[in-house]
C-alpha cells in the first residue's frame, strides 16, 4: 500500500467558533448495533456511538453545567432551540461549513450538516444528545461541557486514549473472539433469558510487545467498561500473609463494582508462578498467592457478573498449571509474533491513527512514498510495540529538526521509517525469526 491508500479522509467542520474533525467518516455509518465512536473530547465521560437511528452522545448529567435546561428538554427537543437557549445565535447551526478535507487523497465530502436537529433526553442519570449530523452532536457535545476543541472523531480511536479493537492490528481471530465477548457483555438481558454464561477469564499469552495488554484495554473500551490493571508491585510483599492480603483487597473491590470492569493482571506469572516452584520459603510464597487467587477467582465470577478477568503472561509454562486448568479461564489464546501480513496490517493502523490525529490541512506526517509491504518484509522478529517505538522515534527526529532550524521538516519518508525500524531492531536484542 503506498501513502494515498494509507491516508484516511479527513473532513473539517467549523461550527460557531468550534472545530470538529471527522476522520473516515464514510466507516462511521450504521450497521443496526450501536458502535462506539472514539474522540477526544477532553471530558472522558462523554460515550459517542452511532446506530441505524443515528449519532448518540451518553454523559453523566452530574457534570453538566445545566442540569435544570437538561430538565426543561426531558423528553426530547429539536437542538436548534438547545443551542439557542444557551445563548448561541440560531444561525449557528445554519452556517454550518465545511471548510476543508485534508488534502485531495479522497474528493471533498460536504459535511453532513443538512439536518442538524439535536435531540435532548435525560435517561436515568444520564444526559443523552442525538443528532443525525454527527458534527452538530459534537458541537452541542462541546457548547455543554465547555471543550474548547478542536475535537477529532473517527471510527478507531487512535485520536483518543482509549484504544479499541479496530486498532489492533494483524491478529484477526482474536479480534473476532474479543467483539464477541464484548457483545455478550453488551447484553446482559439475551444472555439472561438463555441462562448462558459468558466469558469471564481470559488468559493471553506469546512474547512482550505483541499486543496483549493493548487488547485489554481495547475490551474495556469496547465494553464501556471500567478497568483496573494490577502489577506485580501492588501484590507481592516480602512480608509472610501480606501478598494473600492483597490479593483478597483486590477481589473484594473487583464484588463490588456495579458497573463492568476489566481487571487486568499485567505479567501474570510474575505473580503466580508455577507450583512446581522451590520449597523454600519464596516458593511457598507463590504456591499460597496461586492458592487464594484460584479461590477468589471462583468467588468473584459467582458473585459478580460485570468484571471479566484477563491475565497476560510472555511465559505460559511459568504459570500455575492448576490455575490455568481450572475452568476459570475459559478463553485461553496465544498471541505470536507477526508475520508478514500482520505486520503491514499493524503498520498501516498505527501510521493510520497517527495521520488522523496530527495531520491537518497545513501538515504533512507521512510521505506518500510510504510502501507498507515493503517495510513488512523488512522487519522480521519486530512486534507493533517495536514499531511503535520506530514511529516515535521517527516523530521525534523530525520535531527536534524543525525545534533547532525554524524550518519546517519534511514528511517522513519511506526511507526514514525503514531507518528507523532496522536500527531498532540491530540496537535491540536478536531477532526472533
Ligand atoms: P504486550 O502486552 O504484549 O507486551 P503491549 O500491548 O503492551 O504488548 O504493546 C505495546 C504497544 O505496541 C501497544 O500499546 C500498541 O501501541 C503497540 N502494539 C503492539 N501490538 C500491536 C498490534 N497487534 N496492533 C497494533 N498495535 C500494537
Amino acid at each position: 500500500m503506498t501513502g494515498s491508500g494509507l491516508r484516511p479522509a479527513v473532513e473539517v467542520v467549523e461550527a460557531g467558533g468550534h472545530v470538529v474533525r471527522i476522520v473516515d467518516g464514510h466507516l462511521l455509518a450504521a450497521e443496526g448495533d450501536a458502535r462506539p465512536i472514539g474522540h477526544d473530547l477532553p471530558h472522558r465521560g462523554v460515550e459517542l456511538t452511532v446506530d441505524a437511528g443515528g449519532y448518540r452522545a451518553r454523559w453523566s448529567r452530574d457534570t453538566f453545567s445545566l442540569p435544570a435546561l437538561a430538565r426543561v428538554f426531558a423528553g426530547g427537543a429539536a437542538g436548534g432551540a438547545l443551542l439557542r437557549l444557551l445563548g448561541l445565535p440560531g444561525a449557528v447551526l445554519g452556517t454550518l461549513i465545511a471548510v476543508g478535507v485534508a488534502r485531495g487523497a479522497r474528493p471533498a465530502c460536504p459535511a453532513d450538516l443538512a439536518d442538524p436537529a439535536v435531540t435532548v433526553r435525560e435517561d436515568g442519570p444520564d444526559l443523552v444528545l442525538s443528532s443525525p449530523s454527527l458534527a452538530a452532536l459534537v458541537v452541542a457535545v462541546m457548547e455543554l461541557t465547555g471543550a474548547p476543541g478542536p475535537v477529532t472523531v473517527s471510527p478507531a480511536s487512535g485520536v483518543a486514549e482509549g484504544v479499541r479493537l479496530a486498532d489492533v492490528g494483524g491478529l484477526p481471530d482474536i479480534v473476532a473472539q474479543f467483539r464477541d465477548v464484548a457483545v455478550s457483555f453488551r447484553h446482559p438481558d439475551v444472555m439472561a433469558r438463555w441462562g448462558a454464561t459468558r466469558p469471564q477469564g481470559i488468559l493471553l499469552s506469546g512474547p512482550p510487545g505483541t499486543g496483549k495488554t493493548m487488547l485489554a484495554q481495547a475490551l474495556a473500551n469496547e465494553i464501556g467498561a471500567g478497568l483496573r490493571e494490577i502489577r506485580t508491585p501492588e501484590i507481592l510483599d516480602k512480608w509472610v500473609g501480606n501478598s494473600e492480603k492483597n490479593i483478597q483487597r483486590i477481589f473484594a473491590e473487583a464484588r463490588e463494582q456495579r458497573s463492568p470492569t476489566v481487571l487486568l493482571f499485567d505479567e501474570f506469572d510474575s505473580i503466580i508462578s508455577y507450583t512446581g516452584a522451590a520449597l523454600d520459603a519464596a516458593g511457598q510464597m507463590i504456591n499460597a498467592v496461586a492458592g487464594i487467587f484460584k479461590q477468589e477467582m471462583n468467588t468473584l465470577i459467582e458473585a459478580n457478573p460485570n468484571v471479566i478477568v484477563v491475565a497476560t503472561t510472555n511465559f505460559p509454562d511459568r504459570v500455575d498449571a492448576s490455575l490455568v486448568r481450572s475452568g476459570r479461564f475459559d478463553l485461553k489464546l496465544t498471541v505470536p509474533l507477526p508475520g508478514p501480513q500482520a505486520r503491514a496490517d499493524i503498520l498501516t493502523r498505527l501510521v493510520r491513527a497517527l495521520i488522523a490525529r496530527h495531520e491537518t490541512p497545513g501538515f504533512r506526517m507521512f510521505a506518500d512514498d510510504l510502501d507498507i509491504p515493503a517495510l513488512a518484509a523488512a522487519t522480521t522478529g519486530l512486534t507493533g510495540a517495536d514499531f511503535k517505538e520506530a514511529l516515535r522515534r521517527a516523530q521525534l527526529a523530525k520535531a527536534m529538526r524543525e525545534a533547532r532550524t525554524g524550518a519546517p521538516a519534511p514528511p517522513i519518508g519511506h526511507a526514514e521509517l525503514l531507518e528507523a525500524l532496522t536500527g531498532l531492531r540491530l540496537a535491540g536484542p536478536p531477532a526472533l525469526g
